[in-house]
């Protein structure tokens, strides 16, 4: 799944929870591993230095164009989904505790970065488990996968907003 969903779901439990930053950033943690054992889309790294399953884990970075190309759809899906999470849910009583959640939503998937880099205990298990309860959709359709990925987003907003 997408960091923008994750976020856009942490940040909206969250709401539940807005006095309680730090409860708000496990909520969220807690999500991003239910959320990815729901069918999904995700895209996939092009640089093997940072793919988590990929022939470069553990070995020097290579910086090339395709390294380039994931880190910069990566930051950008990132900063999407914790802008939209503050602009669905935060107010001036409940903006910390919907970053917390937005933020606890994505970090999940920086452990895939750090196994790729460090590829160590526990850190290998947390990747093997989280890598085993992905349930990829639209592998091969980009355009059907990112609408997936705009209904969830939708489909999270309506259902905060209905509470
Ligand atoms: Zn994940």
């Amino acid at each position: 799944m997408t960091f923008s969903a994750h976020a856009v779901a942490g940040g909206a439990l969250a709401l539940a929870m807005p006095h309680h930053p730090a409860l708000a950033f496990v909520a969220g943690a807690a999500s991003h591993f239910a959320l990815d054992a729901t069918p999904h889309w995700n895209y996939h790294p092009r640089s093997a230095s940072i793919d988590p399953e990929g022939a470069g884990v553990g070995k020097p970075v290579v910086y090339d164009r395709d390294l380039a190309i994931d880190l910069s759809v990566i930051a950008f899906d990132g900063v999407l989904g914790l802008v939209l999470a503050f602009i669905f849910f935060a107010t001036p009583a409940t903006w910390f505790a919907v970053m917390c959640g937005a933020v606890g939503g994505i970090a999940p998937d920086a452990l895939h970065l750090l196994y790729s880099r460090w590829p160590h205990e526990p850190i290998a298990l947390i990747n093997k488990l989280h890598c085993r309860m992905q349930w990829d959709i639209f592998e091969h359709n980009t355009i059907a996968g990112i609408f997936s990925q705009i209904a969830i987003i939708t489909l999270v907003f309506v259902i905060a907003k209905m509470i």
